[in-house]
């Protein structure tokens, strides 16, 4: 036990700076950006944190991981101690931390940042995954076989899941771990979902979802891909053949412009464009799946999505790399950091503008886009000021290559096979607080309820319903 700091003490630390690639280099590479904090680091990083009495940062955190108990632990230097804490209410600390938009969840609310910065839980939550990784074995309640009760308890049950990604992932660990045999069923080659063909690896390196998914086998978890639910097999089909399923297949359906030129050769929606380059490694030489490596790449969009695709295209070699938004800054909705580390790398920003019209040449390839000026107006729905067109505002944009960036939404595939499933007027299923649909013992969660939304919200979701799919099996025994 270290000796304990007062809280004038624990004030006096600034807040450590994260190491990071030079932008020069890695705007050349896709290796991840930040390198992780040191133990010392870690350590003094964990002492700036006040043990709050009300510990708002815990309702900050859509999974509810005990922040000041794994913070005191990284202060003593008690590593594995921070692990057992944080990996009892979060399945995948190592992604969390690593796109957790913190900024608006634990660290906005941390007390800790009244004066000064909020500490920097998601950089120590990083820390302690990864520290954990290197140094533990999986922890023992993790690698006990699925399918085994406690002798007295009713037996576990037979649960699929549909989609590997965070909320898939999540819910079969939570119904391993109480005893459930659980089957994934993924439509794509690979697991992860978003996580392995959205996010690049210069933010999330492939081998922490291969961690995770490994883990996951290890518990005796199974995964079966290529089954596209709904093609492959019904969900009424996985009804009979399981006690329960949950569903959580995302929101993969891209949303495009609705203007003239989408069609032209040099137009990627963001999703085919960073799928074939994290997927399909199209940014390796040796690759057999092409991407166009355009001088001039036009993002539109303002998320996390549109600074992934930006950021790639720079790292593909275009000499500008635009992202191009129709509100300004301060309503973008991509992580505070990624937008710096864009700023860094180069990536130029052209704000309060939209496209009216992609350009083609005469062989029907990309040359640049028609935009206009817009101003901001009065709040929308979302409380985000909206954008108005500046009448007589337009200007060309000279560009070889176009990504849309501006949304996804639900994939009917799957809910178009399930009748009675009731869905929103988005087509995302209607789920209770408990996150079961109008089908009793089908459960869902992730994008494919919110629309697009984010990991941690996903992986919130599979924990509720994994705790709902055991009371649900237990009052059926
Ligand atoms: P997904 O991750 O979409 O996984 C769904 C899985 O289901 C996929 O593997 C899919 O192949 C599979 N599937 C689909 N249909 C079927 C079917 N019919 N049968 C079987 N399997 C099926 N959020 C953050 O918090 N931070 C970020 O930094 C961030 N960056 C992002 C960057 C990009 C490029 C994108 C696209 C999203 C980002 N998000 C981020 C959002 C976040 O990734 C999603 O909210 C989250 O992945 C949703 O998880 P999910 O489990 O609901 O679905
Ligand atoms: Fe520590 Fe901030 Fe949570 Fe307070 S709000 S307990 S300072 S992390």
């Amino acid at each position: 036990m270290t000796e304990k700091l007062t809280g004038k003490q624990r004030m006096a630390i600034d807040r450590v700076k994260m190491p990071e690639q030079a932008p020069a280099v890695r705007a050349e590479n896709f290796e991840e950006v930040n390198l992780g904090l040191g133990e010392d680091a870690a350590v003094e990083e964990a002492k700036r944190c006040l043990m709050c009495k009300d510990q708002p940062c815990i309702q900050g955190c859509p999974v509810g991981v005990k922040i000041p108990e794994f913070l005191e632990k990284v202060a003593e230097a008690d590593f594995a101690g921070a692990a057992e804490i944080l990996r009892a209410d979060n399945a995948l600390p190592a992604i969390a931390g690593r796109v957790c938009p913190q900024e608006v969840q634990c660290e906005v609310v941390c007390i800790r940042g009244k004066k000064g910065d909020p500490v920097a839980i998601g950089w120590l939550e990083r820390f302690v995954a990864d520290w954990a990784d290197e140094h533990l074995e999986p922890p023992k309640s993790e690698a006990k076989p699925t399918g085994k009760r406690p002798a007295g308890d009713v037996p576990g049950g037979r649960v699929a899941v549909v989609g590997s990604g965070p909320g898939g992932l999540t819910a079969a660990r939570e119904l391993a771990r109480v005893g459930h045999e659980v089957t994934i069923f993924e439509a794509l080659h690979a697991t992860g979902g978003v996580l392995r063909y959205g996010i690049p690896e210069f933010r999330l390196p492939k081998h922490i979802i291969d961690r995770e998914v490994a883990n996951l086998e290890a518990m005796g978890v199974k995964i079966e891909c290529n089954v596209v639910v709904g093609r492959t097999v019904t969900v009424a089909q996985l009804m009979d053949q399981f006690d329960a399923c949950f569903v959580a297949n995302g929101a993969g359906l891209p949303v495009f412009l609705g203007v003239p030129g989408e069609n032209l050769i040099g137009v990627y929606s963001a999703n085919e464009y960073l799928t074939r380059v994290n997927l399909m490694g199209a940014y390796k030489p040796a690759s057999a799946t092409p991407i166009l490596r355009g001088a001039a790449a036009v993002v539109f969009g303002g998320g996390n999505t549109a600074m992934d695709s930006v950021r790639t295209a720079k790292r593909l070699g275009a000499e500008r790399a635009i992202l191009a938004y129709r509100r300004s800054r301060k309503e973008m909705p991509a992580r505070t950091e990624e937008i710096h580390h864009g700023e860094q790398e180069g990536i130029e920003f052209i704000l309060l503008a939209n496209p009216l019209e992609i350009l083609g040449d005469d062989r029907g390839w990309v040359r640049g886009v028609r935009m206009q000026r817009m101003r901001l107006g009065e709040p929308d729905d979302s409380g985000r000021r909206r954008p108005v067109p500046i009448e007589g505002s337009e200007f060309e944009l000279p560009a070889d290559v176009a990504v849309v960036a501006i949304g996804t939404r639900a994939n009917p595939l799957l809910t178009s096979t399930c009748p009675d499933l009731e869905l929103n007027k988005w087509g995302n299923i209607e789920v209770d607080e408990n996150r079961m649909t109008s089908i009793p013992g089908l459960f869902a969660g992730g994008d494919i309820v919110r629309g697009g939304a984010t990991v941690i919200l996903a992986m919130g979701d599979g924990k509720t319903a994994a705790a709902s799919i055991d009371r649900y099996i237990r009052s059926k025994s």
